[in-house]
């Protein structure tokens, strides 16, 4: 299969060769149910291993460090220009390696090491990037950290308010990786207004969803959009940051030459490609498609008796809560990934276990949704997830084959974009 796929490499490389067709088999055969993946098309794939690889181009278009960029220039302005037109924003920077790095800049453009700075604890849904105390943005920031109700499972904006006015951060994030309900960026916009903080919204997992209508935009409300390109936006692995045009110079001085050297090009061209799919009508429906398979999902997860950290699902995203299934989530999560069903681990809200083994799993339908599965086929999955749970806490490993030859079948019907049938 390689050897006709990429023929260079199975000539050049066998032993790698085999292990990329062996991968290709493994997202073909398995139901990705975790949230923030999605498989690529065949034409960003392509984008994404072009010879602009070869190129370097410190700087930004009809700026740069080095001579030849009469290409690269035109394809780095077009995926800046197509993501203005997509999200509706004033300015555009395409460079960021990843989301990481581009929250990171975000730190660069408007603080100084020591000042305090605000996101949700990673615990409670946010990111490491958000002020986490072992990232680099908890230890050269003083992070102060928000959560949502133990009653409810959602943010409590009072909370975040009160904390906001009692520390005044110079940077609010808004956003996470497990928060499974629609973020009220007006009610953060205000909040940050009356302490007078820069409110970056990072939009990493919902950005595919925004850009199809099926979740609130932030633009009007947060003088920073930070996101991912390959979460729900289906483009390759990279970044985003998105402002006013009164913070674009801040922005980009802080991505280069704050942080980064020569952006990746051929990344970059990916984007554009990407961002170009991202505003066809067909990524409208798919952006709702995934949000009802979601919701479905849900709705047949919670009639099987899982417990879903608030109740349910606005978007794409779904944190079940195993306490009530005595399993631990990791030993759930193996469990799956052995019947050929890939989800991760997570925290949920005030967890008494810990991060590196904690009570829940988190799931989400960005993947199986390109795969062209459907709301009809969520009481499947949310069987399939009840059979393999029950396996894992009564040690079944033959049931777990059982639904794993399940799985394989269902999913050789649905192939994947950008993936070999
Ligand atoms: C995924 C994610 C990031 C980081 O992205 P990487 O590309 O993994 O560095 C940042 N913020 C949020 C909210 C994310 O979900």
């Amino acid at each position: 299969m390689t050897a006709r796929r990429h023929p260079a490499l199975a000539a050049a490389d066998p032993a790698l060769a085999e292990l990329v067709a062996a991968e290709e088999r493994l997202q073909a055969d398995t139901l990705r149910l975790i949230p923030s993946e999605n498989y690529v098309s065949a034409a960003v794939l392509e984008a994404s291993g072009t010879v602009l690889q070869n190129k370097y181009s410190e700087g930004y278009p009809g700026r740069r460090y080095y001579e030849g960029q009469q290409n690269i220039d035109r394809i780095e302005a077009l995926a800046v220009e197509r993501a203005k037109g997509l999200f509706g924003v004033d300015h555009a920077n395409v460079q960021p390696y990843s989301g990481s790095p581009a929250n990171l800049a975000v730190y660069l453009a408007f603080a100084q090491p020591g000042d305090t700075v605000m996101g949700m604890a990673l615990p409670m849904g946010g990111h490491l990037t958000h002020g986490w105390g072992v990232s680099a943005t908890g230890s050269w920031f003083r992070g102060v950290q928000y959560g949502v109700s133990a009653q409810t499972g959602l943010i409590d904006y009072d909370a975040v308010r009160d904390l906001a006015l009692a520390e005044r951060p110079k940077i609010i994030f808004c956003g996470g990786t497990a928060l499974p309900r629609t973020i009220d960026f007006a009610a953060f916009a205000e909040i940050a207004r009356e302490a007078g903080s820069v409110l970056v919204a990072d939009v990493a997992h919902i950005a595919g969803l925004i850009a199809g209508g099926a979740h609130p935009s932030p633009v009007p409300y947060a003088d920073v959009v930070s996101t991912t390109t390959h979460k729900t936006l289906r483009g390759p692995r990279g970044a985003m940051l998105m402002c006013r045009e009164e913070h674009a110079k801040a922005i980009d001085k802080a991505v280069f030459p704050g942080l980064q050297g020569g952006p990746h090009n051929q990344t970059t061209a990916g984007i554009a490609v990407a961002l170009q799919e991202a505003a066809q009508p067909s990524f409208t429906a798919y952006a709702h498609a995934v949000v009802a398979n979601a919701k479905a999902l849900a709705a047949e997860l919670l009639a099987r008796g899982f417990d879903l950290v608030s109740g349910g699902t606005d978007n794409h995203l779904i944190l079940i809560d195993l306490t009530g299934q005595d399993v631990p989530g990791k030993v759930a999560a193996k469990a799956l990934d052995r019947a050929g069903i890939v989800v991760n681990y997570n925290t949920v809200p005030f967890d008494p276990r810990k991060p590196f083994d904690p009570s829940g799993i988190r799931i989400g339908t960005p993947s199986l949704t390109s795969r062209g599965l459907t709301p009809g086929h969520m009481p499947q999955v949310a069987e399939w997830i009840a059979r393999a749970v029950t396996a894992a806490r009564t040690a079944d490993e033959s049931a777990l084959a059982v639904v794993r030859k399940e799985v394989a079948d269902l999913m050789a019907q649905y192939p994947a974009p950008g993936l070999p049938l």
